[in-house]
């Protein structure tokens, strides 16, 4: 520390001190800065290099400063998706293993990527690739500023139960897959995937409890890990500081999480009162993707027997999501793009205050709220000094038409404009 301070003592004596760069304010009719409060009305934000310096009403607006004068828009934070899956090819993820590479898989992602952060996302926690560890590669590419991208949590792999939601089920039995070394069995076998998962770079654990609606085998509701199996992945996760997501769809896989200390129950389809009570007694959050039901239902590359689970599970999850809303529980924004075309994520706004959540508790639920629940409350989610300068705008007031959340016409991440209604994408400079 003294040696720093003799260095910056000697560089400010030769004139040698990097110059501070100029802040930048960005000015717009209105904020919803995440927290749920009132809008602020008209809105300065002041931002200097990656992050947010101050807010207010009437900030004076210092000398040099760089101006971004949005008019009459709305400012709101960047948006935050927990349940994405960038790195998809756009066919059947048992295709995949059969027909792309891993390399095809990067590429769809840097593109995927863009096309989310454009959408105003400038957060995502990503639920795991169909080839092993490429969202990791995306992770450090849009880091690095090599992609533009979201802020990116990755899960690395699936870990799953062997003919499990996880596991392709489309091959012979003598037809072998054999780098997607995603199944684990038992407790031994969970330890060991979920620290191969961490050693290669997963900043947390997915695991899938149930079947899925996009598997063949077991229906969505079957549960497919013990308890004591889930438990397992909780305690070796948390040895790394990690969280454990389930996928979850039946009841019983949904309690069985919960029990074991999932941190997150994503989809959460068969939700009933028992649930909701054990989720408020372990804090866990919900993480429901209502809007999957219309998007399967037009998906051409959704074989016909996956359409019928889908269509079976999507008025139950609509109750599910409704109950847990009356309860007041923490309740996360996600989509499960790409199920969802990538780009499109917005349209579960418009899903969740058809259920009756209000304007704005949908949007605290996809910026503060999705924040807290991976524990980035710090660095994304509100418009606040000090947290990263992630900020978006629509032309209109989305607690009027939510649907405004579709077409946002300006994104910054970290301080960097990417999209602007002048010019279709901005890379950084
Ligand atoms: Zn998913």
């Amino acid at each position: 520390m003294k040696q720093l301070f003799a260095i910056a003592a000697l560089a400010a004596a030769f004139g040698a001190q990097p110059p501070v760069p100029p802040p930048t304010a960005v000015r717009a009719a209105r904020l919803i800065d995440g927290r749920g409060g009132a809008p602020i009305a008209p809105a300065v934000v002041l931002i200097r290099g990656e992050r947010i310096e101050a807010v207010g009403a009437n900030l004076p607006i210092p000398a040099g400063a760089r101006i971004i004068d949005l008019g009459g828009a709305t400012l709101l934070p960047g948006l935050i998706d927990l349940h994405t899956h960038l790195t998809s090819t756009g066919v059947h993820w048992e295709d995949e293993l059969l027909k792309t590479t891993p390399g095809q898989a990067a590429l769809h992602g840097a593109r995927n990527a863009m096309v989310t952060l454009q959408a105003g996302f400038t957060t995502c926690r990503d639920m795991g690739p169909t080839w092993p560890y490429t969202d990791i590669d995306l992770r450090k590419a849009i880091d690095e500023g090599v992609v533009p991208g979201p802020r990116l949590m990755v899960a690395g792999n699936y870990v799953s139960a062997t003919g499990g939601a996880g596991d392709a089920r489309q091959f012979s039995i003598f037809v072998d897959v054999p780098i997607v070394r995603n199944l684990a069995d038992g407790p031994d076998e969970i330890r060991k995937a979920v620290r191969t998962n961490l050693k290669a770079g997963a900043d947390f654990i997915k695991i899938l409890a149930t079947g899925a609606v996009l598997s063949k085998g077991t229906p969505p509701g079957a549960q497919q890990y013990t308890e004591d199996e889930l438990r397992v992945a909780v305690e070796e996760a948390a040895r790394w500081g990690r969280h454990v997501a389930a996928h979850a769809h039946g009841t019983d896989g949904i309690k069985a999480a919960i029990r074991a200390g999932i941190h997150t129950i994503d989809h959460g389809s068969m939700m009933d009162d028992e649930a909701v009570a054990l989720m408020r007694t372990h804090h866990t959050a919900f993480v429901p993707t209502l809007y999957t039901s219309e998007s399967i239902a037009a998906d051409p590359n959704v074989p016909e027997s996956e359409k019928a689970r889908s269509k079976q599970i999507a008025a139950v999850k609509d109750k599910s999501f409704q109950l847990v809303l009356k309860a007041g529980l923490p309740i996360g924004f996600a989509t499960d793009a790409a199920v969802v075309p990538h780009g499109q994520n917005a349209r579960e706004f418009g899903m969740r205050v058809r259920l009756g959540q209000s304007p704005m508790d949908a949007i605290v639920s996809a910026t503060r709220a999705a924040a807290e629940i991976i524990g980035w409350g710090d660095r994304v989610g509100t418009v606040e000094a000090q947290r990263f300068a992630d900020l978006i705008a629509v032309s209109g007031d989305p607690l009027r038409d939510i649907t405004e959340l579709e077409r946002v016409t300006w994104v910054m991440k970290g301080g960097i404009v990417y999209k602007d209604p002048q010019s279709a994408i901005r890379h950084p400079q």
